[in-house]
């Protein structure tokens, strides 16, 4: 049984989508305002819905995802005029980077409609929602503008869990963005002033306000009731609640059933955000050397609904995780591709009493419940690792027959297929390292070893041909095996 904590109903619930039978899921993820270079805190949002998606995917859910871009509301328009070009012009170099970014994360795509819908190309079916509220009395028209009247939900808050304070009711807020304890009147279509983009409206001319983009653009897509929202802590209020005002004011019906929220990326104990200054985005982290991969292990590896607090010591042990993962991979695919099967007796396996054929499916099972419980994914990486470790004693005692092996290289494809580490793009050793790797693995294990400083200065020297190839051998405790990995690869600029 799937169970997500839904912010709505504040409780985790068992996840039912509407379309159960047909195994369909509609979901919607707020999407980036492109007015400069996302942050990673907004990448801990993408890729907490990357695993969301993947994980929904992996139990055979086929997930209708629409990822929004909002290229106009105050930010953008006010990056524009800084930067004195046209809006669209303006927008467009962030709406490619945000996709090379993607891209690096390896964050799937959404996947509807073809391309993601942007708010400029999509007013008309903002103006038509907001017509409707007019027309019911839950909008009104005030010069030029129009503005949601909160007191005619009076179910307003029910996300938030706010209460509307009497003393600002009626209080109309112009702005996209506010930071505000209680609601107030928001606007819906903002009247043109000089120098903003405008569009014609039934109001006369003017540009829609921030909350009614996503509205309009997840009914359109995915119907007037779908099955999940999800965004960072910040979007509850007042994005999401306004949306749900906007949503169910105008048909009457429930907007969506489940509302996931991941908590934030924090530095020092603060949001990472543009306006305190204290950010990274990911080109910034990439040129300085770090791998995309090890980028995303460090935002996927905290359960979204954990602060993250962001250290570059975090990002060094995710390094290393990743490696540990990929060398593995590594290792067991070439002795497949290679076919140098370790030929092994079945009464060595039982003496060790291992056998990956049952305990990775074992292990397999173990990280979907943890999933299965609101992606719990320190649970899930944990039996991940506990896995790893089994596959390294097994290669490290030579106990890998060839139905065990295929087991180990099935395991990591299912495994990434969820987490996306891109460990199974690893490509198997090159020859020549498996065989120093191997010369050297046997006078380590020679008992003469510890004393014998000719072998030592043997293994040294096997070590040292091993990392003119770009690998790195990692000894561990005597009697342990040593592991390979491949050195970091420099990113190349997207
Ligand atoms: P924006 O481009 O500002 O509309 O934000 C895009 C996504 O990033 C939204 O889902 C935000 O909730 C999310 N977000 C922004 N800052 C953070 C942060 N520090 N940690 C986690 N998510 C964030
Ligand atoms: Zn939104």
């Amino acid at each position: 049984m799937i169970r997500f904590f839904n912010t709505l109903s504040g409780k985790t619930e068992e996840f039912r989508p509407l379309q159960e039978k047909e195994k369909e899921v509609g979901m919607y993820t707020c999407g980036p305002t492109v007015y400069d270079y996302a942050h990673i805190g907004n990448f801990r949002a993408f890729i907490f819905e990357d695993l969301l998606r993947r994980f929904l995917e992996y139990k055979g859910y086929k997930v209708k995802h629409v990822m929004n871009i909002t290229d106009v509301d105050d930010k953008t328009i006010a990056g524009a005029n800084r930067e004195k070009k046209k809006l669209g012009e303006f927008t467009e170099t962030y709406t490619r980077a945000f996709r090379e970014d993607l891209q690096a994360l390896n964050i799937l795509p959404a996947n509807y409609p073809k391309d993601q819908p942007r708010a400029t190309q999509e007013i008309p079916a903002m103006i038509e929602l907001i017509e409707k509220l007019v027309k019911k009395g839950t909008a009104y028209v005030n010069d030029g503008s129009v503005y949601y009247r909160v007191t005619a939900f009076p179910s307003y808050g029910k996300l938030s869990k706010k209460k509307l304070d009497k003393n600002i009711q009626g209080v109309r807020v112009d702005v996209d963005a506010y930071e505000k304890e209680d609601g107030a009147d928001f606007a819906l279509w903002k009247k043109a002033k000089e120098e903003e983009p405008a569009w014609d409206s039934p109001w006369g001319k003017g540009r829609p306000g921030w909350h009614i983009e996503c509205s309009a653009m997840s009914m359109k897509y995915l119907g007037e009731t779908f099955d999940i929202h999800a965004g960072g802590e910040d979007l509850i209020f007042p994005h999401h609640e306004n949306e749900i005002a906007q949503s169910e004011g105008a048909t009457g019906k429930p907007f969506v059933k489940y509302w996931l929220h991941c908590k934030f990326l924090l530095v020092n104990g603060e949001k990472m955000s543009k306006s305190k200054g204290n950010f990274y985005t990911l080109r910034d982290l990439l040129t300085k050397g770090h791998d995309p991969m090890t980028i995303r292990y460090v935002l996927l590896s905290t359960h979204y609904r954990t602060p993250l607090n962001f250290t570059l010591e975090g990002v060094k042990s995710a390094g290393e995780a990743v490696e540990r993962l990929t060398s593995c991979y590594a290792h067991c695919l070439h002795l497949n591709v290679f076919g140098i099967g370790y030929k092994v007796k079945v009464e060595d396996l039982t003496n060790w009493n291992v056998n990956l054929c049952s305990c990775l499916p074992d292990a397999r099972a173990r990280i979907e419940q943890a999933l299965e419980n609101d992606l719990n994914i320190s649970v899930a990486l944990a039996e991940v690792f506990d896995a790893l470790k089994l596959i390294n004693f097994c290669l490290s005692k030579k106990l890998l027959e060839e139905k065990s092996l295929k087991e180990a290289i099935d395991f990591f494809k299912r495994v990434d297929r969820l987490l996306g580490l891109k460990i199974t793009e690893q490509e198997a050793l090159p020859p020549d390292v498996f065989k120093y790797y191997e010369q050297r693995s046997t006078f380590r294990r020679d008992p003469r070893f510890i004393k014998d400083k000719t072998l030592q200065q043997l293994a040294d020297d096997l070590r040292a041909k091993i990392e003119s190839l770009g690998w790195i051998v990692k000894d561990g405790r005597p009697g342990e095996p040593s592991t390979l990995q491949k050195k970091r690869r420099a990113w190349e600029k997207v």
